[in-house]
């Protein structure tokens, strides 16, 4: 029988993040929208915090930091029982944590998207050198956002360094990281099978911070265009094999999706719950009687509203821990990621924005944080590939299509 209740084992960890949510996310939500590009400093204790737990060995996935998918992993080791591993107990966390805020857990040091990259793709050498430094992914460019196979960015071997030249543009935590993981081709004629990752550390001549976005949501996240000119980074740096593989493709870059994709789905599932928590309190306070033991065409409009939408973020809730499960249990994910991203992604930013609807002027005025919630879901629709994206790869899987028969 399958149980769709979370794990017993990380009710603990589920606890305390809801207790970081609650007592440090929250409260500081609306300060840090308003106080755009300023550096939560709130983040510092909570950083030190996790890395105290991280040394303990009981912090595992406490965060966005991602998870080693390597043979080694424990988590991962065949033993024929189920696992309930690491990549579970991070979409948990971070469900929670953006129940708190998720501009705020996009600014969490040491938690970047990049570190997802460095878990899913290092060698051990380099999983051990960069343990611990806060890293942010840089694959968008003036010309190429959904079509990552279109980079531009070259990396060029001289001597013991590749010499990077290229844009990126809307960096999350860009400016703030420690490293960006930044995506380059070793040679453009070889198409996408050359395009490698690259550990770019902050402060190396070469990189630099030219701006930051003004933005809709996420507000407390820093976005960076970062620039690199002759930028030399030691070659030991590349992560991955520096072999162009034409026969793998871009699989190996793109592995990294398959972790990452899961935890921005929890991001959406998270802030939803937060949205329908509220509306329900509003609607219950306003007089509306929800029945879950009646059919909802046979209730009110607003409680038939608010049952669809509880549907809707259940289904979302289910396929991300499904993909997050799958990838503990070593079972490609790849369909089931941008499954779990696709419906996360489009139901956080449909119920959100129905709350917003339900709750009339409370929903959107500032006084509640329905309207930030609204605006703060919106780019979980859009980054680590768009609904429109997801929904290509998943058709591609299904109908066994390659990327150049269904563009
Ligand atoms: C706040 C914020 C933070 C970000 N953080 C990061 C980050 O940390 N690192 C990073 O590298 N990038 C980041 N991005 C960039 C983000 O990943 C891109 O915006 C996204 O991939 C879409 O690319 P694009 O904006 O160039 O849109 P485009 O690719 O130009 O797409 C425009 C529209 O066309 C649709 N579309 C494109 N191709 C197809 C197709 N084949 N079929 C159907 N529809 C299609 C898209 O879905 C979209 O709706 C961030 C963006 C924002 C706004």
């Amino acid at each position: 029988m399958i149980n769709l209740e979370a794990p017993k084992k990380f009710r603990p960890l589920v606890g305390q993040a809801h207790q970081v949510a609650m007592n440090l996310l929250r409260p500081n939500s609306r300060k840090y929208d308003l106080l755009e590009h300023e550096y939560p400093k709130e983040l510092d204790m909570l950083a030190a915090m996790i890395d105290g737990l991280s040394e303990s060995g009981a912090a595992s996935g406490a965060g966005a930091s991602g998870v080693r998918r390597s043979e080694d992993d424990p988590a991962k080791k065949d033993d024929g029982g189920v696992k309930n591993g690491a990549n579970l107990a991070s979409v948990l966390s971070i469900m929670e944590m953006c129940w708190g805020d998720v501009g705020l857990l996009l600014s969490m040091p040491r938690q970047g998207l990049g570190n997802s990259a460095i878990a899913s793709v290092a060698n051990d050498e380099q999983h051990e050198r960069f343990d611990g430094v806060w890293a942010s992914m840089a694959i968008t460019e003036p010309g190429t956002g959904s079509d990552s196979a279109n980079i531009q960015t070259t990396a060029k071997l001289d001597g013991d360094h590749y010499v990077l030249n290229g844009e990126k543009i809307f960096v999350t935590a860009g400016d703030r990281s420690d490293a960006v993981v930044v995506w380059a081709t070793l040679d453009k004629s070889q198409g996408r099978a050359a395009i490698k990752s690259f550990v770019v550390p902050k402060g190396t001549p070469g990189m630099n911070v030219e701006r930051l976005e003004h933005k809709l949501g996420i507000r407390a996240s820093d976005t960076a265009t970062i620039r690199f000119e002759n930028c030399r980074v030691p070659k030991e740096n590349l992560l991955g094999s520096p072999e162009i593989d034409t026969k793998q493709g871009f699989a190996g870059a793109m592995a990294t999706f398959d972790n990452t994709r899961p935890l921005v789905a929890a991001m959406a599932v998270g802030c939803a719950r937060a949205a329908l928590e509220l509306t329900k309190e509003l609607l219950e306070n306003a007089g509306v009687v929800i029945d879950y033991d009646r059919p909802a065409f046979t209730q009110a409009a607003a409680a038939a509203t608010f049952l669809q939408l509880e549907a809707d973020w259940e289904a979302a809730y289910l396929l991300t821990l499904q993909a997050a499960w799958m990838a503990d249990n070593r079972k490609p994910n790849s369909l089931e990621a941008s499954m779990a991203k696709a419906k996360a992604g489009r139901s956080g930013s449909d119920i959100t924005l129905r709350c917003v609807e339900l709750a009339g002027s409370i929903g959107y005025s500032e006084h509640d944080l329905l309207e930030k919630w609204a605006r703060d879901s919106k780019i979980l629709d859009i980054f680590e590939g768009t609904q429109q994206i997801q929904q290509l790869i998943v058709a591609r899987r299904l109908l066994g299509k390659t990327s150049a028969e269904l563009k």
